[in-house]
């Protein structure tokens, strides 16, 4: 370990944690000493976000804290938001969605010119290799130490879809596929450091395979040949569109003996109007036929989903529609996002942006549905035996953790429980939050 400190922070979704998980590896073994983000360093990394808004300016504001942390630490800003933001000011290194591994040969070369000679120069830098940031899929190797109990690894990269109002198209770039021997290797690795449940992440992960052409290329092809590993007890999917939950795939869930009955189906709005202007290629009825198949499939699975209100233009009727459908499908939970308007979308130039009143109204009322949907859930769970992965203990005595359809469970602790063991236990007691299990 050297006297140089390096903290990273993480903003935005799963597959930007796992690249900060690799990073973070990365560093530590090149001999930083790894801090907490709000302890001083002298390297801060932020992996940034930019999807919404909000994800922006926050990673704005955590690249500002650790600027004042630190006056003179080295700042490096990644991901989506400094792919879009080049422009970055009092920032030491930039780099986007791609060529993140680069991150640690550039810090050396920093570190070298303010006259710290302590780690290798350029050429023998164990971990920071040059990756091609356009075309290829960006392999980190296998990321075994990460900083939940459930381990993720990520399969893919990018997106074809060109959704009308998301920038990651034009953050992420196109589809790309990790090679399925490195994925593999991981989930070895994962499995021989104690981990039992994966979740595969990705971009777009049901176009896992869509870039090269090859038969036997699919995700759950993927997840079938990740289930054979010793030790993999729980595959958990990353979200998956519609489109992707064909019979075939349906067929090979079924015999997929690790495989959880949790699907994250995006939805983003039950109002078919809603769906067109947004580039969705799929209509409420063919989604609806979908759930139809997993339901035959999987006895009362999860089934969550994301919800975007006040799309521009969204009436109050294709709300009204956009709740309706959301309680006709009985999902386990919504996720609710307000609309962001992106620049450089389509949907920015669309009229009739919704204002903010009607926005927050309306993700209220969703939110309101998602609690009374996820109650609804949580009682029919009641009474039955749950095999829960732990991850934390609160401070009210209780574990907290995860059961197979990824309804939050808590569970009285007692010495013997530790987070990343698999417990069975049977629900008690319900609320729209969690399952009180014994
Ligand atoms: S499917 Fe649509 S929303 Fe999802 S990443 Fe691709 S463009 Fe964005």
């Amino acid at each position: 370990m050297s006297c140089v400190r390096a903290a990273f922070h993480t903003l935005g979704c799963k597959t930007n944690h796992y690249e900060t998980d690799a990073l973070r590896q990365q560093f530590a073994s090149a001999g930083f000493t790894v801090v907490p983000f709000d302890e001083y360093a002298e390297v801060y990394l932020i992996n940034t976000c930019t999807v919404t808004g909000e994800a922006g300016r926050k990673s704005r504001q955590m690249l500002h804290r650790a600027r004042r942390a630190n006056p003179d630490a080295i700042l490096v800003a990644l991901g989506c938001y400094s792919e879009l933001e080049k422009f970055l000011t009092d920032v030491d290194v930039i780099i986007g969605t791609g060529g993140k591994q680069n991150a640690l040969a550039q810090v050396c070369d920093l570190l070298r010119a303010r006259g710290c000679h302590y780690f290798p120069g350029p050429g023998l830098c164990a971990t920071g290799r040059a990756a091609d940031s356009g075309t290829a899929y960006e392999e980190y190797g296998s990321v075994f130490q990460q900083s939940e109990t459930r381990a993720y690894v990520k399969v893919e990269d990018g997106c074809n879809n060109f959704c009308s109002y998301c920038v990651i198209p034009l953050t992420r770039g196109r589809v790309r596929s990790r090679d399925a021997e490195a994925a593999l290797n991981e989930v070895e690795a994962l499995a021989g450091a104690g981990y039992h449940e994966i979740v595969l992440t990705g971009i777009h992960i049901c176009s896992y395979g869509a870039d090269r052409g090859q038969p036997g290329w699919t995700i759950m092809e993927l997840a079938g040949q990740m289930a054979a590993v010793d030790g993999i007890e729980r595959i958990r999917l990353g979200s998956l569109e519609p489109r992707s939950i064909t019979d075939e795939f349906v067929a090979l869930a079924k015999k997929n003996p690790c495989l959880l009955p949790h699907f994250h189906l995006s939805l983003q709005s039950g109002s078919d109007a809603i769906l067109k202007r947004m580039h969705r290629r799929y209509t409420t009825g063919e989604y609806r036929e979908v759930v139809g198949k997993l339901r035959a499939a999987f006895p009362d699975p999860g089934l969550t989903t994301d919800v975007i209100v006040g799309f521009p233009g969204e009436t109050e009727q294709e709300h009204q529609e956009s709740l309706a459908f959301c309680r006709e499908i009985g999902f386990s939970r919504l996720h609710v996002f307000r609309y962001s308007k992106r620049e450089g979308t389509l949907a920015a130039t669309f009229p009739g942006q919704v204002d903010k009143k009607t926005m927050i109204r309306r993700s209220q009322a969703m939110i309101e549905l998602s609690d009374a949907l996820a109650l609804t859930y949580h009682r029919r769970q009641i009474g039955k035996q749950q095999k829960v992965l732990l991850e934390q203990s609160g401070p009210d005595g209780l574990m907290t953790g995860y059961s197979p359809e990824y309804v939050p469970v808590r569970v009285a602790s007692n010495p013997n429980l530790l987070a990343g063991q698999i417990v069975s236990v049977t629900g008690i007691r319900a609320t729209s939050e969690f399952l009180f299990c014994q």
